[in-house]
């Protein structure tokens, strides 16, 4: 049987939510701002996310996929939904649930920069460092973590336990 051992409560992660919400709302004050949720694994941070943001935002979702039902990046990555509203000149802020090799963001920025936008940034929820391949900038990361294949909160794996509350280790 799967192991799943405690990473983050949801008090630890609702008072990071608050908080980047907090950060983001005073950066763009007066800003044409368009959050982008990268499916599957940030809709519950971002629908977090956005609650706690006291500014008006739009927003938007865009679908990847580079895990297949496996624990790590297989780098081919696919674009399975494309973003639906106007980005041009707009301030645009990409939001993960986690960065690892990086190679999805390099891919979503460097597809979403060719809609125009006024600026791109990058927000994510977990930060694994430590596998990064490439040096993609991160201008809000949560919460730093070690090795390890995270679950809940919006990430699965093979699609399950997305519904957890709670961000938990998985040992298989
Ligand atoms: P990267 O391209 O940076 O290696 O991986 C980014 C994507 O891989 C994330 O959006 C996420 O979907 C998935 N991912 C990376 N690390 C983990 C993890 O520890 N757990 C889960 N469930 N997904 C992960």
């Amino acid at each position: 049987m799967p192991e799943l051992i405690p990473v983050l409560t949801k008090n630890e992660i609702d008072a990071m939510v608050t908080g980047v919400a907090h950060r983001i709302s005073s950066d763009y004050q007066n800003r044409t701002l368009v959050l982008i949720g990268a499916l599957k694994g940030a809709f519950i941070f971002m629908s977090d996310l956005i609650r706690h943001i006291t500014i008006p935002i739009q927003v938007d979702f865009i679908g990847v996929s580079s895990y297949g039902s496996g624990t790590s990046s297989s780098g081919d990555i696919r674009l399975t939904k494309k973003p639906g509203i106007e980005l041009k000149d707009k301030d645009v802020l990409i939001v993960e649930d986690i960065v690892d090799t990086g190679l999805t963001l390099s891919y979503l920025v460097d597809y979403l920069e060719s809609f125009g936008p006024k600026s791109l940034k990058i927000c994510t929820l977990l930060d694994k460092q430590e596998r990064r391949m490439t040096d993609v900038k991160i201008d809000y990361a949560c919460h730093l973590v070690g090795k390890g294949f995270l679950v809940g909160y919006g990430l699965d794996h093979a699609e399950n336990y997305r519904h957890l509350p709670e961000i938990y280790h998985l040992k298989l």
